[in-house]
């Protein structure tokens, strides 16, 4: 018969089990059973949704068998089986490519162990095996098929008999080594802790031959060997199980194994609702984002059961956008079976349950907020910008389920500080919530425009995720409070007397002040301020559109482009104002190319680009020379 050859990723995922010196082989067990119970999931929800399939929900079971004198061992499923086509497809080529990817991503980086962790799937078990039959009858075909492979240099699939529909797969087991005793996992004991260790859960039996050590019947000292079949694992799964009875451990290794995250969970929310809807559901909180969050691929959703049975992998209308990086179950008697994705959307039931568990993160993260801030902070760095989006996103209707949850970067200790606590810390005088924007923190802090504003001893939100302002601009107030960017002209901070003698000092500049407007051209007024302390210019916005909204709206990959209206302002009190006078009177032309370079100063220090280099720096070197 002629061999085959695996694809060529398959190849490397397989010397990757074949080679691989892993000390958990163990988990090729989990793998198989997980997939007969996805196999038997597979069938069972079709008889329920299909009346021409007709099987007994009572009879669906894993079994197992060992063999030890020719060294193999079965699983065995009364799920739906494989045709031919399927045998190949599902077993020549690897299915979970993102596996592969994430290994030869990171494995340069550290060594995860991502074998141990991740799931993955059928060809684990050449970690243990150096022989597979996998012989399969699709459920409704009359043919059976065997597929065989020794590793790495191909496989056949041939006709075969089986009575019965469902899958059966047989490793022969390695001979043991030095190193390691294969032959542990023909051990009736260590395949028992196996199954209680990571599948406990599967909601099948799992069943085994089991000898057990008798006295016999009328004596006192003779032993006899009787076999009894066993089912090994509890069936209940574990979201149903009562939180009392499940340990942290459990928590995670659920799921780890079901979501493929190698970290551990950063929050684990177990919750039992019930009243008009009942279901049970099991939410974690990851501790980074997935691996393919920021591609394309990503999907979000909730794994959802109904009454046990896997009915969709992801069901995205289980969670709104901003939780998009949320995993978990949830599992519900008061859904329909039958249930189409259409359907769903409009189900009643749905949209309480995804009501109620997006209310439980919200208020499991307040509380985390409360109560362990470090970590809080850890998730905000991860996820806080979705939360930033979520309130952004639809004209703000979410905004105010997550403006609690949000936090900005203070000027006082450079730490992140959350709405209310800055309120809180507002000083006598104060109205309204300052903020300033730029592309990081360090460069926001040597603003010009913010030095008076901290002078003052008002505390400056430093805003530099290009979401930021326009989240600012949706929440609209803070708790009445306004929000005031410092590079805006609604800033009042000059007492009256200050303000009276800045007008007239403008006043009486005004003629200078309109011709070095003219000479610009770009801006919509130059004038005196008080609000520089060292720095001779600065620019700011007088208008919706703020400079930083500008540059963001502007680097979008689209057609609209914007203009802030810009209002060159000059220190009031710095010496380059003398210079502007003598010059206004002396020699206007030099005024016309000082105002030039002013305001191309005032750009830079904004992060904004010079329009004409060429003309800027021909203009400082005529200075300079
Ligand atoms: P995964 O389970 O993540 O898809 P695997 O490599 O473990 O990846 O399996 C590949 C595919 O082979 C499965 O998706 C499934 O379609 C099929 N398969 C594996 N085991 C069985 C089984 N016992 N019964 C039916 N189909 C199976």
């Amino acid at each position: 018969m002629k061999k085959k050859e695996f694809k060529a990723e398959s190849k490397k995922l397989m010397d990757l089990m074949i080679n691989s010196i892993y000390t958990n082989k163990e988990i090729f067990l989990r793998e198989l059973l997980s997939n007969a119970s996805d196999a038997i999931d597979k069938l069972h929800y079709k008889s329920l949704t299909d009346e021409s399939i007709k099987v007994d929900s009572d009879s669906f079971v894993i079994n197992i068998s060992v063999d030890k004198d020719n060294r193999t061992l079965t699983i065995s499923d009364n799920g739906c089986g494989m045709n031919k086509d399927e045998l190949e497809n599902n077993l020549g080529t690897i299915a979970k490519s993102g596996t592969l990817a994430f290994k030869e991503e990171n494995d340069k980086k550290e060594d995860i162990d991502v074998i141990g962790q991740f799931g993955v799937g059928f060809y684990s078990a050449f970690m243990v095996s150096d022989n597979i039959k996998v012989i399969s009858k699709a459920y409704n075909e009359d043919k059976a098929y065997v597929w065989e492979s020794s590793g790495i240099d191909g496989y056949t699939i041939s006709e075969c008999d089986k009575d019965n529909f469902g899958t059966d797969i047989i490793l022969k087991i390695k001979e043991d080594t030095e190193d390691v005793d294969y032959c542990e996992f023909l051990d009736d004991y260590k395949i028992k802790s196996l199954i209680k260790k990571y599948s406990n859960y599967i909601t099948y039996p799992i069943k085994m031959e089991v000898a057990h050590e008798h006295l016999k019947e009328g004596s006192k000292d003779e032993y006899e060997t009787v076999s009894e079949v066993e089912t090994l694992n509890d069936m209940i799964p574990l979201w149903k199980r009562d939180k009392s009875e499940i340990s942290e451990d459990d928590y995670n290794t659920f799921y780890s194994d079901k979501f493929f995250d190698y970290e551990k969970p950063m929050k684990v929310i177990h919750t039992k609702g019930e009243g008009l809807v009942s279901y049970n559901s099991l939410i974690y909180i990851p501790s980074h984002a997935p691996y393919d969050y920021y591609t394309k691929n990503y999907e979000k959703g909730l794994q959802l059961y109904v009454n046990g049975i896997l009915i969709m992998e992801k069901c995205a209308d289980l969670l709104p956008d901003y939780f998009s990086f949320v995993k978990g179950v949830v599992d519900s008697p008061d859904l329909s079976l039958n249930i189409s994705r259409e359907i769903l959307q409009q189900d009643k039931n749905l949209k309480v349950i995804a009501k109620n568990i997006e209310t439980k993160i919200i208020k499991e993260l307040e509380s985390m907020l409360k109560d362990d801030r470090e970590k809080y902070e850890d998730f905000y760095k991860n996820f806080g910008m979705q939360l930033k989006f979520g309130c952004y996103d639809s004209f703000g209707v979410n905004k105010d389920k997550l403006k609690d949850l949000l936090m900005f970067t203070s000027s006082k200790g450079k730490k992140l500080v959350t709405l209310k606590e800055y309120i809180d810390n507002m000083v006598e005088g104060q109205d309204k919530i300052y903020y300033a924007s730029g592309e990081s923190i360090d460069k926001i802090d040597m603003l010009p425009q913010v030095e008076q504003v901290k002078d003052k001893g008002f505390e400056i939100l430093y805003l530099n995720d290009y979401i930021d302002e326009f989240v600012l601009q949706v929440l609209n107030k803070y708790e009445d409070k306004e929000f005031a960017n410092v590079s805006c002209d609604n800033i009042d901070l000059d007492t009256e007397e200050e303000k009276e003698a800045l007008k007239k000092k403008n006043d009486d500049s005004k003629d200078m002040l309109s011709l070095m407007k003219e000479a610009i051209g770009d801006v919509k007024e130059v004038r005196f301020t008080n609000r520089l302390k060292n720095h001779p210019v600065c620019l700011i916005s007088d208008g919706d559109i703020s400079i930083e909204m500008e540059k963001v709206i502007n680097a979008m990959p689209n057609d609209e482009k914007v203009n802030a209206s810009k209002v060159l302002e000059i220190n009031a009190n710095h010496k380059i104002v003398d210079k502007l006078n003598t010059l206004y009177k002396d020699n206007k032309d030099e005024l016309r190319n000082y105002s030039k370079i002013l305001y191309a100063q005032a750009r830079l220090i904004e992060g904004l680009s010079i329009e004409n280099p060429t003309e800027l720096a021909n203009l400082i070197c005529n200075e300079l020379s």
